[in-house]
């Protein structure tokens, strides 16, 4: 269905966009255009930011370079939006939409602060049907346990559908050191793969690339024409190259969305299927599941199965909704249980919710600096708000920038379908930064310079009217100087003849 013009964010619709496409006199948001290049020669794909050890990630100098990229950059904007968009229709249409967050923050809550015992109900409920259940402290010993399974059954190549808990395990890279060939089947994901890049969005790993960009993968790794970038012949060309390593793979691994500690079972949404292949083709199934992905409750799952899809894609359900039981006859199937930092970040008085996410990435879609930026300008394996707030916790120095990749206007707590107090969280993280010592220099000076003048009416009126005529004479090299990081990318505006402060006291202050 097209978008209404009229649902359009108001910046989309400007009268002088020389890219737009119509059909049937509405225009057509990216998702949805015809499938062929917006232009001649397409636009090189801006890559993400610069990772050096454990040197803080520069988030603006990598946000800079896909801003240069404008069709990019209006693309991702035009797309992420258009997603938000669908939410806020799906969502008008549910009355009791708010009972239904307050609901899922409230068994979040329960469950969070409960966790110990679930978590022991679900093992043994898994138990009980036959999965063997895993524990891993870390990253290291996820991938070790995977591996160890792997080795026993004489495993040489697995599938797997699309986990964000594999990517912060760095699990790929680490199968490919012991020489175990793992195969993406989420389309998104296996783009990435192939890209060798990490996904850009928890939901849509690949949603900042040009379907250019995807012929110009493809044309490199699995042979299509380089100068067809149609949609279809795309998609029906990878999955022409992914059935047979699906139908050879001695293996098959999936994430997991919802843990059920009162049926041990636990359920994965997909829009592809893929996770059905994954966990049903071959007849090894192992799944890793973060401790925080328990519910109590079969009931409980409907709260959150109806916000999920209508949060992350605004569509009213995911395709495929699996339910996973136990073992096919003569299989076997495993789950991982991971903490990997959870429990830690649980003892945070502050940050505790963040582990509620349920990952649907609402609020990377409203957010105007992701929108804006790409997911890998952020560095880490969580991006946009949300990631703002878990990547600290993992490593307080190496992502000591992004909490500050906000304009804390707080979409993102609002569209947030289990309540998390986002941008307060990412407010949080900026006066721990400078607690702990990891806010630079200039940065730390600014701040403090700017508390003082702000908490002084009298001589921030002053500086104002100072800045007022220094603007207006003071020649650029000063204004634009390397402590000015604002002006690094914009022009300083001009400023107004009258302060709102001089027209009030003017209009309506007291007359003396
Ligand atoms: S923080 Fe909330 S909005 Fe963002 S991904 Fe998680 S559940 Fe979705």
């Amino acid at each position: 269905m097209n978008t209404p013009p009229d649902m359009l964010h108001p910046e989309l619709l400007a009268a002088d966009d020389a890219h737009a496409i119509y059909r049937d006199g509405h225009r057509l948001d990216h998702a949805e255009a015809a499938s062929k290049p917006l232009r001649a020669q397409p636009e090189p794909q801006p890559r993400g930011a610069k990772v050096h050890g454990n040197r803080p990630i520069d988030q603006a100098e990598a946000a800079a370079r896909f801003i240069a990229a404008p069709e990019h950059e209006k693309m991702h904007d035009e797309r992420l939006w258009d997603l938000r968009q669908k939410r806020d229709r799906e969502m008008r249409g549910i009355a009791e939409w708010e009972e239904l967050r307050s609901l899922a923050s409230a068994i979040k809550e329960h469950t969070l602060t409960h966790l110990d015992q679930y978590l022991e109900q679900f093992e043994a409920n898994a138990q009980s049907n036959g999965i063997h259940v895993h524990w891993a402290r870390d990253a290291a010993e996820h991938n070790q346990l995977v591996h160890g399974i792997l080795r026993d059954h004489g495993a040489k190549s697995l599938i797997k559908s699309k986990s964000m808990l594999t990517e912060e395990c760095g699990f790929r890279h680490y199968m490919a050191s012991v020489g175990i060939e793992v195969i993406e089947t989420d389309l998104g994901e296996r783009i990435q793969q192939l890209d060798n890049e990490d996904p850009s969005h928890v939901v849509v790993p690949a949603v900042h690339k040009l379907r250019t960009d995807v012929a110009e993968v493809f044309s490199r790794t699995i042979g299509t024409d380089p100068a067809n970038s149609d949609v279809h012949y795309l998609t029906e060309a990878q999955r022409e190259a992914t059935r047979p390593l699906i139908l050879a793979a001695d293996a098959g691994m999936t994430g997991c969305n919802f843990a059920v500690a009162e049926t041990g079972t636990f359920v994965v949404c997909t829009n592809e299927g893929n996770a059905d292949l994954s966990a049903n083709v071959p007849k090894l199934h192992i799944a890793s599941i973060g401790i925080e992905k328990i519910i109590p409750r079969l009931e409980h799952l409907a709260v959150f199965v109806r916000l999920l899809s209508r949060s992350a894609l605004g569509s009213p359900v995911t395709q495929y909704t699996s339910h996973f039981r136990g073992p096919r006859a003569g299989g076997e199937m495993h789950i991982v249980l991971v903490d990997n930092g959870r429990s830690e970040r649980l003892g945070l008085e502050e940050f505790w919710t963040s582990l509620k996410c349920i990952r649907c990435g609402a609020c990377m879609n409203t957010c105007p600096v992701y929108r804006r930026s790409g997911g890998l300008s952020y560095g880490a394996t969580y991006s946009g708000p949300i990631g703002l707030i878990i990547d600290p916790t993992s490593n307080a120095h190496k992502y000591s920038n992004l909490p500050f990749a906000s304009t804390l206007n707080g979409s993102c707590s609002n569209v947030c379908p289990v309540k998390i107090n986002i941008h307060e969280q990412i407010y949080a993280w900026r006066r721990e930064l400078v607690k702990r010592h990891e806010v630079p220099f200039a940065k730390r000076i600014e701040m403090k310079a700017a508390g003082e003048l702000l908490s002084r009416p009298a001589a921030y009126r002053a500086a104002i009217a100072a800045a007022d005529v220094a603007l207006a004479h003071l020649p650029r090299f000063v204004i634009y100087n390397g402590l000015n990081a604002w002006g690094r990318h914009r022009e300083v505006p001009h400023p107004p003849k009258q302060t709102f402060h001089s027209w009030y006291q003017a209009n309506r202050g007291e007359k003396q």
